[in-house]
């Protein structure tokens, strides 16, 4: 996994490597292949949250 710079756009998704990625809001993104969500946090950390496909969150992870 590539570390992100934060201003960098995100073009595939670290989770399953598919471009249907959009961006959330401004440290955010969404995988629409994968219902996975890449949260970007100040210090550069990256979380994926997996989201079911009724869009809750059932499960964090930090991306190392
Ligand atoms: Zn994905």
């Amino acid at each position: 996994m590539n570390q992100l710079n934060q201003k960098e756009m995100m073009r595939n998704c670290p989770n399953c490597g598919g471009i249907n990625i959009g961006r959330l809001h401004k440290n955010s993104y969404f995988c629409s292949d994968c219902y996975v969500e890449v949260a970007i946090t100040r210090k550069n950390d990256i979380y994926l949250h997996i989201h079911s496909e009724d869009g809750g969150i059932i499960r964090k992870i930090k991306l190392e």
